[in-house]
């Protein structure tokens, strides 16, 4: 086993563990439970880390995980709704297809 990624955040760890087994990569979390042994270890600090079983997978996990880190597909627009008449829109328009009104946030 490989460990290819660490955070203590465990909802991210737990995500990137959705994301590389939906790639079919077999994963394995390890100190996913690190804070329910407090009580024997309260000073020792237990971060959750996540392990790729096959070393031939290694390489696409770690690229993977290279996109979700990477910040401009972080920022990829998302499909919105109108503040002014509540229509869904997709994430390319900048303006409701309906009512013209600008999308909430947009840099002018
Ligand atoms: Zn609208």
């Amino acid at each position: 086993m490989i460990k290819v990624f660490e955070d203590f955040d465990i909802t991210l760890v737990g995500y990137y563990q959705s994301v590389l087994e939906s790639n079919d990569i077999g994963t394995f979390m390890k100190n996913q439970f690190g804070t329910s042994g407090a009580g024997e270890l309260p000073f020792v600090e237990v971060i959750p880390q996540l392990w790729v079983l096959d070393e031939e997978k290694v390489e696409q996990a770690k690229s993977l995980i290279a996109e979700l880190q990477n910040p401009a597909n972080q920022a990829k627009p998302r499909p919105w709704e109108c503040p002014d008449c509540g229509e869904p829109q997709e994430a390319a328009f900048t303006n409701c297809w309906k009512c013209s009104a600008a999308r909430p946030g947009t840099l002018v």
